[in-house]
C-alpha cells in the first residue's frame, strides 16, 4: 500500500504536470526593474538599457531582432520572458485622421485607446483601468462599472501599439506620438503605482522620451492620492471638476461627497506648488450638460472659485450615450459659457469633438468591460425606480 502511495506522489510526474512558470513580461519593467531582472539572471545593468530601446525606440516584439545581444542572451531571454502588448480586438480610422484601437487586457475586459492629430501634434489618449468604480453620472465607463485595473505592460502597451502603428506608416504623414493623456477609460489615481510606472517610462529617455509637460494625468478628483502624486512625480495635471459648488458636484463626481471642493482646491495647489516651474497650470475639465451646469451662474460660480487657481479651462459639451439620461447644450448655450468666464479673465478652450465617425470622443470610450461592483445592472434598475427609462 504504502509503496503504491510514494508512486502516486513521485517528484517527477508532479513536475511534469506543473504549468510551466509563467515568463515575465519586459514591456512592462521601467528602468529600475528591468536593471533588476537582468541583475537576476547575472547579465550586466546596460543590457537593460539596450533592450528598453529595442522595445521602446524600435518597438519590436522578437528577442531576434535585437541584434547587439548576443545569442546565446536571446535565447535564454526567450525563455523565461516575452514583450507582449495587450491584444489589438480592432482598430478604427476617422476620416479626420483620429485613430481608435480597442485592445483586450488580462482580465477579459476591452477598453480603448484615442489618437488625435491637431495642429503639428499627436496626442495619444489611453485608458488605465477596464471600467471605473468612480461612477460619475454622466460618463459611460462609469455607468460600466469597475473591472480591473490595468498592469504597467498594458498601460504603456497602448502607447507601444500606437508607436508601432505610426512605424508603419509613409514618412510625410507625420502622426508621430507629441502628448498623452490619461483620459480615456479609468480613474488613473485609483491605479495609482501601476500609473506612474507606466508614466516614467514615457518621459524616459529610454522609453517615449516625452517632457513632463506632455504627459498629463487626468483626475476627477482622489485628494490623498493627488498629494501624494506631487511627492513622486511632475507630469501636468488636468481636474475634471464639472460642477462650481459642492451640492452640484456631489450629485455628478460621486467622490466629492468623500473629497469636497476645498479639500480638492487644496490639493490642487499642493500640487501646483510643488512643481518647480512657475509658469506651469492645472487644466480644470468642465463637462457641460444641458440645463444642469451650463447656466450663467454656473459660470459665474465658477469664476469665483477658481480666482487664485492657475489655470486653463477646457469645457467639454456633453458626449451623448444611449440611456445617458443627459443632453448635449446647444453652441450658443456653450459659447455664453465660455465667453462669462473670458470676461471675467480665464484662458477657455471648448473641446472640439474628433473621431465622431469611429465613436472615439470623450466619454464615448466603452470597451467592453465584465462589470465585478454590477453597477451596470444597478444603474439600469435605479433609472427604471425613476422612470426616467
Ligand atoms: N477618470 C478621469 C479620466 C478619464 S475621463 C477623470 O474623470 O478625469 C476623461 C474626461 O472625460 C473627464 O473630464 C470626464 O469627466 C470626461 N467625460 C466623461 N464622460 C463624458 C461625456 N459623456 N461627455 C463629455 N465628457 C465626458
Ligand atoms: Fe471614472 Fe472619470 Fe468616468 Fe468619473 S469621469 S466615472 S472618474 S472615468
Amino acid at each position: 500500500m504504502s509503496e503504491m502511495i510514494d508512486t502516486a506522489f513521485d517528484h517527477t510526474s508532479a513536475a511534469a504536470i506543473e504549468p510551466p512558470a509563467a515568463k515575465v513580461n519586459l514591456l512592462g519593467l521601467s528602468r529600475q526593474k528591468m536593471a533588476e531582472f537582468f541583475l537576476s539572471i547575472s547579465e550586466k545593468k546596460f543590457r537593460a538599457e539596450q533592450v528598453l530601446k529595442w522595445i521602446h525606440h524600435h518597438r519590436v516584439d522578437d528577442f531576434d531582432q535585437m541584434t547587439n545581444v548576443s545569442k546565446s542572451l536571446r535565447e535564454c531571454l526567450k525563455s523565461i520572458a516575452e514583450i507582449r502588448g495587450p491584444e489589438v480586438v480592432s482598430s478604427h480610422f476617422s476620416v479626420d485622421g483620429t485613430c481608435k484601437w480597442v485592445v483586450r487586457v488580462a482580465s477579459g475586459s476591452c477598453v480603448e485607446t484615442v489618437f488625435i492629430p491637431e495642429n503639428g501634434r499627436g496626442t495619444l489618449c489611453i485608458s488605465s483601468q477596464a471600467g471605473c468604480s468612480l461612477d460619475c453620472s454622466f460618463c459611460s465607463t462609469g455607468k460600466q462599472g469597475f473591472n480591473s485595473d490595468l498592469s504597467v505592460a498594458e498601460i504603456i502597451g497602448q502607447v507601444w501599439i500606437a508607436a508601432r502603428h505610426f512605424n508603419n506608416v509613409p514618412a510625410k504623414m507625420d502622426r508621430s506620438i507629441t502628448n498623452v493623456v490619461m483620459m480615456g477609460m479609468g480613474e488613473p489615481l485609483m491605479n495609482f503605482d501601476n500609473v506612474v510606472d507606466a508614466m516614467n517610462l514615457m518621459m524616459d529617455d529610454l522609453g517615449y522620451g516625452l517632457s513632463k509637460r506632455r504627459v498629463t494625468l487626468s483626475t476627477s478628483g482622489v485628494v490623498p492620492a493627488l498629494k501624494k502624486l506631487s511627492e513622486v512625480t511632475n507630469v501636468s495635471l488636468a481636474v475634471s471638476l464639472h460642477a462650481p459648488n459642492n451640492e452640484l458636484r456631489n450629485q455628478l463626481v460621486p467622490i466629492n461627497r468623500k473629497y469636497p471642493l476645498d479639500q480638492l482646491l487644496d490639493a490642487i495647489h499642493y500640487y501646483m506648488n510643488r512643481l518647480t516651474d512657475s509658469k506651469r497650470v492645472v487644466t480644470i475639465e468642465y463637462t457641460l450638460l444641458s440645463g444642469i451646469n451650463d447656466q450663467l451662474e454656473h459660470a459665474q460660480q465658477l469664476a469665483v472659485l477658481l480666482q487664485d487657481v492657475p489655470c486653463k479651462i477646457n469645457l467639454i459639451p456633453f458626449n451623448p450615450f444611449p440611456r445617458s439620461g443627459y443632453e448635449r447644450p446647444s453652441n450658443n448655450a456653450v459659447r455664453r459659457f465660455q465667453e462669462s468666464l473670458l470676461l471675467a479673465g480665464f484662458n477657455v478652450t471648448v473641446r472640439k469633438t474628433r473621431g465622431d465617425d469611429i465613436d472615439a470622443a470623450c466619454g464615448q470610450l466603452v470597451g467592453s468591460v465584465m462589470d465585478k461592483t454590477r453597477r451596470s445592472e444597478r444603474y439600469v434598475s435605479a433609472r427604471i425606480a425613476a422612470q426616467q427609462i
